[in-house]
This record gives structure tokens, sequence and C-alpha cells, in this order.
């Protein structure tokens, strides 16, 4: 499949998830349109890069299906100018989504070094190497240099919520998780901080499949 027939099955698809209500945004449409996912898997799974399910990326991880990432991304009701963390980076696919939405340096937090370096490859053939900043380290603990952030979105599955997410989150500012069992069940929580003691409100979005996050705050390994 060439090129252009990879882009037109990626066009079907979001038309697809925007009939479905899937997509409800011009912006996230937007930056779907802009950003394909067939960049950034490897050659041999670019032909299924526009069927709505999880495709394998190295060290065993996966980049999320289309319509998980549009309804975590329609959720994070993302602005220009916002200050942006993503924890998980895996293909960086959904950090070049979110670029797109905020129009800023975003800022993506990946513990595998396998990983780092296949996102920064796929982020730099894309266009995002100065825009997205693929950082090697334990998610669960933040990224205390660029807090506090508007947005923080995890695309693992926490057991808990880690709590230096909410001491670097803004007041008003959200967190979107996936919070639940290790394996591949969890709900997907919108954590909304209400004052800077770290109050919280969670609204639960329902149930996820993600693979888990490990680290200090997170599963153990
Ligand atoms: N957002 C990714 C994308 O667009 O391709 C998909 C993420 S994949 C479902 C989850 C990722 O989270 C994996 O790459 C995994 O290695 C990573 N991960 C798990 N625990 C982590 C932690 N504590 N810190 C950073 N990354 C973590």
């Amino acid at each position: 499949m060439n090129e252009k027939e990879l882009y037109e099955r990626w066009v079907r698809l979001v038309r697809q998830l925007e009939k479905n209500r899937i997509i409800k945004s011009e912006r996230v449409k937007k930056a779907f349109l802009n950003v394909p996912r067939y960049k950034f898997v490897s050659e041999r799974y670019r032909h299924y890069a526009h069927v709505d399910e999880p495709l394998p990326i190295p060290a065993g991880q996966t980049i999320s299906a289309p319509h998980m990432v549009a309804i975590m991304l329609e959720l994070a009701d993302l602005k220009e100018g916002m200050n942006v963390l993503e924890i998980g980076t895996g293909s960086g696919w959904n950090a070049a989504l979110i670029y797109e939405l905020v129009k800023r340096d975003v800022y993506t937090i990946e513990r595998i070094p396998e990983l780092v370096e296949f996102a920064k490859r796929n982020l730099e053939r894309a266009g995002y190497k100065d825009k997205v900043h693929v950082i090697l380290g334990d998610g669960t603990k933040g990224f205390p240099p660029k807090a506090p952030y508007d947005r923080i979105i995890v695309t693992a599955g926490a057991p808990k919520v880690p709590e230096p997410l909410i001491e670097q989150l803004k007041v008003g500012g959200k967190l979107i998780i996936p919070v639940g069992n290790y394996h591949l069940w969890q709900e997907l929580y919108e954590v909304i901080k209400l004052d800077e003691k770290g109050k919280t409100k969670i609204i639960n979005h329902g149930g996820v499949a993600f693979v888990p996050l490990i680290g200090e705050h997170g599963w153990r390994e």
C-alpha cells in the first residue's frame, strides 16, 4: 500500500469515529487528520494502522486504538497554549496529537529506553523533533522541571492515582488516567484538582484496557 492509499484509509477511519460521536470536536478531528497513525508504527504494521485496535510496538508495548486516543483527547479538552505532560510515550503518536492541539512544547515520559529511541525516530520523521520532548524516566513521579501542568494524560493503567501527579497539576487542571487492575482492566478517570491542598473531584468514564503503569507510584515490576 502506498502513502496515498494509507492516508485515504486513515481519513475513512477518522470519518467513522466522527460519525460514531467518538471524535466530537473539529479540533480533535483536525489533529487526527494531521497526524495519521501509520507514521508511528513499524513498517510491517503500517497496513493495519487504520484498523481501530491497539497495535504492537517494540518492547512488548502497544500503540492505543484510535477510538481510545480520541476519547482521552476529547476528555482532556486541550486548548492552545496549555502546558501538557504525557506519561507513557510509546510510539510518540499521542504526544504529536497533543502538540497539534496545544501548539506549544509537549513533554512526554517513557520508562523503556528502546521506546524512547523508537518515539524520537517517529517524531523526527513526522516533523515534531523540537516540539515534543521525550524524557526517559518513571512518569509516576511526574516531571517537576516543567510543572505545574494544565493537563496530565497517562496512557498506562495505574493501581491508584499517583500523588505526585496531583501535586504537579494547576488548580483547575485535569488528569486523565486509567485506574484499576493489573491485568488489562481499568476505569478511565478524569481527575480535576480543586484546590492548592490537592482536593480532587473524580469522574469515572468507565471500562478501558491499558498496559500497566510501572513505577514508584504505580505497579511494581
Ligand atoms: N501513548 C502511546 C502512544 O501514543 O503510542 C501509547 C502508550 S502504551 C499504551 C503505554 C506506555 O507506557 C508503554 O510504552 C510503557 O512502557 C509506558 N509506561 C509504563 N509505565 C511507565 C512509567 N512509570 N513511566 C513512563 N512510561 C511508562
